[in-house]
Parts: C-alpha cells; sequence; structure tokens
C-alpha cells in the first residue's frame, strides 16, 4: 500500500501540519492508549475532505473515519491505512428557528450550548457526551431520557469516493440501538440537522447542569475512557453484570474495570491497547460463565494485534 504516495497527493492540496505520518492514536483518542495510524489526515474544508476521500478511492486504501475520538482504540499493531479526522475546522454551527444544522465536527458540548442560548430544548442529554455530533449521528449517541434517533431531522451524508453528497432523513438512517445505516455503508457524516422546540431558558441549563452533576458522581472522568466500554445487553445492565461478577478494580495491566462504574474501562497509566483488549475479553468470559450473555463491545476497536 502506498501511503507515501497518497501523502505526496494529499499535500498538493493541503498543509504538512495536516497530514500525519505515523500518527500516534493515542494522542487522539480520549483512551489515551494504542497504536499508530499509517496517516492521519485532518481536512480543513469539505473540499479537502471530498478530495482526500477521491485519492482514498483511487489508491484502494482502507481507511477510517474518526470524529472526537471517544467511542475509538486502535489497536497497538496500529492501522495500516487512512485515519481522517473530521474535527474542530469542520464545526461551523447554523440556528434557524428550531432547527439547528451543525458540521459534523462540532463538539455534542458546544451544540447543545448553542441550543441553550436559543432557549431550544431536546439537547440536553447530549450535552455531556464528549464526542462530536458526527460521531453521535453515527453511532446514535444516547443518555438518560434521549437519543440522537428523536432529534434528528436529517443528516447530511458523504459518499466513500467523495463524488456524491446527499442527505438521509432520520427513519432513512434506521436508527436503532447505538446503530445506523451508515454503520453497513461506512459513508461519511458532513453535517447533521436537528429539530428541537422553543423551551425555557432556566429550565433547559437546569437539566443540563443535573444530568452533568449525575454524570460526575456516577462516570470515572477523572481516568481516561472511551465511555460505558459495553453495550447494554436486552433486558439488562452491563455494568451490573460486570459488577455482579464481581470484576470491579479488576485489572489488567494499565486497564481497569472502574470502581466506580463497572461498566468502564479506565487507562489507570500507560495502558496499551492489548492491555485493555486483553480486559475486555475476562470480562465477558467471566460474565458469560455466571450469566450466559454474552457482552459485545460499544466502542470501536480498529488496527492490528
Ligand atoms: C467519559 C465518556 C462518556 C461517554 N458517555 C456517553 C453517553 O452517555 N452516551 C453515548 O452514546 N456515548 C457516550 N460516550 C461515547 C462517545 O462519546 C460517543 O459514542 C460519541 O458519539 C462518539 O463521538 P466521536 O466524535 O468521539 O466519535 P469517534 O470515537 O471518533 O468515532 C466513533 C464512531 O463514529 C464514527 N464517526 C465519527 N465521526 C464520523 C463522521 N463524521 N462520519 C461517519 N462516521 C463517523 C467512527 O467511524 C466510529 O465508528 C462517552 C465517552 C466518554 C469518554
Amino acid at each position: 500500500m502506498n501511503i507515501d504516495l497518497i501523502y505526496r497527493v494529499l499535500l498538493e492540496e493541503m498543509g504538512s501540519h495536516q497530514l500525519i505520518k505515523e500518527a500516534p492514536m493515542r494522542n487522539y483518542t480520549s483512551f489515551k492508549a494504542g497504536g499508530k495510524a499509517a496517516l492521519l489526515v485532518i481536512p480543513h474544508n469539505i473540499v479537502q475532505l471530498q478530495y482526500t476521500m477521491k485519492v482514498i478511492a483511487k489508491e484502494k486504501v482502507p481507511y477510517f473515519i474518526m470524529g472526537n475520538g471517544t467511542n475509538l482504540l486502535v489497536r497497538d499493531g496500529g492501522y495500516p491505512g487512512v485515519i481522517v479526522k473530521i474535527g474542530s475546522t469542520l464545526s461551523h454551527i447554523r440556528v434557524t428557528g428550531n432547527m439547528i444544522e451543525a458540521e459534523a465536527g462540532a463538539l455534542l458540548k458546544d451544540v447543545a450550548d448553542k441550543a441553550l442560548e436559543m432557549g431550544q430544548t431536546g439537547f440536553e442529554f447530549a450535552s455531556g457526551i464528549p464526542g462530536s455530533i458526527g460521531g453521535a449521528a453515527f453511532m446514535n449517541a444516547g443518555a438518560y431520557d434521549g437519543e440522537m434517533k428523536k432529534v434528528v431531522e436529517k443528516v447530511q451524508v458523504l459518499s466513500q469516493d467523495g463524488s456524491r453528497v446527499y442527505s438521509l432523513t432520520a427513519e432513512e438512517m434506521e436508527y436503532g440501538y447505538r446503530k445506523s445505516i451508515l454503520m453497513e455503508r461506512n459513508e461519511i457524516v458532513l453535517s447533521v440537522t436537528l429539530r428541537l422546540a422553543a423551551g425555557d431558558r432556566d429550565q433547559i441549563a437546569l437539566k443540563m447542569e443535573d444530568l452533568n452533576a449525575r454524570r460526575r458522581e456516577k462516570q470515572p472522568l477523572n481516568y481516561p475512557s472511551a465511555g460505558s466500554f459495553f453495550k447494554r445487553p436486552p433486558g439488562n445492565y452491563a455494568g451490573t453484570l460486570i459488577q455482579t461478577s464481581g470484576l470491579k478494580g479488576t485489572s489488567v495491566g494499565g486497564a481497569m474495570v472502574s470502581e466506580l462504574h463497572a461498566g468502564f474501562i479506565v487507562n489507570t497509566g500507560g495502558a496499551t491497547a492489548s492491555d485493555i483488549t486483553a480486559l475486555m475479553k475476562l470480562v465477558q468470559d467471566r460474565v458469560f460463565e455466571d450469566s450466559g450473555i454474552r457482552l459485545e463491545p460499544e466502542i470501536r476497536i480498529i488496527g492490528e494485534e
């Protein structure tokens, strides 16, 4: 695979600071762990993003789209293709009445703050989720009483080869629990339009504060992590099953099942991706032995061992 060739071709359209060879992904993910990306590309606008996708398609290299890296682990052997990061350079937020259109790289917190500023309710649930709105629309992120499915009006999508921009309605996104149609298509979220409702600013602020206080109390936010590690199994909670199996505080190397919230695997310092995946397997096996339930990771794990 010709990463050097791709680097040279992309360099014609963007600055060298936007193209990072052998990028240490621990610096770009909330787990603060993991291997390198052969090439990390950070487009500064949609034209550069389209160009990047065209080059990737032409050269037929594997690629992965990331947002804020808060639900992502790159294995220690690294990702052998191109990781394209859609971040703060693609994060414009525009409000029209009760609709908010945000570019994919906008942080959920910033979108929620904008909704508060405009007196729009319905997005309070997302204010404490540390991801981008593109990642959230892709994953159908949710918390407490809310999920993206309930507020998305439409999602603007770029095809894999960068040639086509089109929109999907919330229904066409085929949302399920932490699931959307884009997971099968491997396409790219460019922007997300939310439909909110007029509300009272004080009430919105109170709700955001309340939800964030609950997070601070219940979640190990002082350690690097990727949030809840496992999906919620039907009719149960991953954290409860893990706690019942007596696994709180269990560790492998620098990875530990949080003492505060058993659904979180945290990096207590210097965890490798293989510490984290070894602990994941240990938890999966023990919970399966005890309950017959197989926990599946919610986070995305990519790259080579
Ligand atoms: C402390 C903590 C608390 C959390 N709490 C919650 C919570 O309450 N609820 C919840 O749902 N999640 C939670 N998360 C997980 C995470 O924040 C969400 O899943 C978030 O939506 C991921 O967004 P991201 O931009 O970081 O995506 P990334 O981690 O960068 O990527 C996640 C997935 O989204 C895809 N993706 C990202 N951007 C795009 C794009 N523009 N186009 C196409 N695909 C894209 C990636 O390919 C990948 O498959 C938490 C994480 C942490 C660290």
